[in-house]
């Protein structure tokens, strides 16, 4: 018989099964280009960040690079995206630290991390995690959604999220989770119109158990 802490493997493993592919969908070539384009995708989607970096990261790889732009300049760039304004001002500020404090470096550790200018639990987590390896959940509004659907969680906020998932879900996992979540949220467990009907966990949600769908 399956025990109740059985779930969050199950789950694990029928994701794995749906989504064998499943990575993180930024395009970047360096774990400072990874560090950009997160902070870009807030309220944006990877699809649009992408199309701004593909021709940004032609030509700017470097915090060296970034900071030959002026605000106005990099804001002309970045325009298709939402709040490019403050973006623009994050990604200089957030260069010009990593030049006077890292030698031009990314740091590696969350508290480094967190203190540059427009750099948020979620995308200290994203950057821990595709940049260095280091097992992290970033809780984006995806995994936020779908872990509190699915019962992985139960919590109004994401860095509650974030701790819940951690306890229910081993350490080696957390990395592979985030991008689970992210693509069946994108997939199937839609914001507004879950595809309950065709989903492949719906035997394993709360959500779906409790007759929302
Ligand atoms: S059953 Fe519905 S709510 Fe539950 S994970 Fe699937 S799509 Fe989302």
């Amino acid at each position: 018989m399956k025990s109740k802490n059985d779930k969050p493997l199950l789950i694990l493993n029928k994701l794995t099964e749906l989504y064998p592919e499943a990575k993180c969908e930024l395009d970047f070539g360096s774990t400072f280009q990874l560090l950009v384009a997160t902070m870009l995708s807030a309220q944006s989607t990877d699809k649009k960040v992408n199309e701004i970096t593909e021709e940004l990261f032609k030509k700017y790889k470097t915090p060296d690079d970034f900071l030959s732009l002026t605000q106005s300049e990099l804001e002309e760039k970045i325009k298709k995206i939402g709040l490019y304004r403050n973006k623009a001002k994050n990604i200089l500020n957030m260069c010009r630290i990593l030049i006077s404090e890292y030698k031009g470096e990314v740091p590696g550790n969350f508290e480094d991390l967190i203190s540059l200018p427009g750099v948020g639990r979620k995308t200290a987590n994203v950057v821990l995690s595709n940049g260095f390896g280091i097992p992290a959940i970033a809780v984006d509004t995806h995994v936020f959604r779908v872990s509190n659907r699915i019962g992985l969680a139960n919590s109004k906020n994401v860095d509650e999220t974030e701790k819940q998932l951690m306890t229910v879900l081993p350490k080696d996992s957390w990395s592979l989770a985030h991008h689970l979540m992210i693509w069946h949220g994108r997939r199937t467990c839609e914001a507004k119109r879950p595809k309950c009907d065709i989903c492949k966990i719906k035997e394993l949600c709360d959500y779906y158990n409790s007759e929302k769908c």
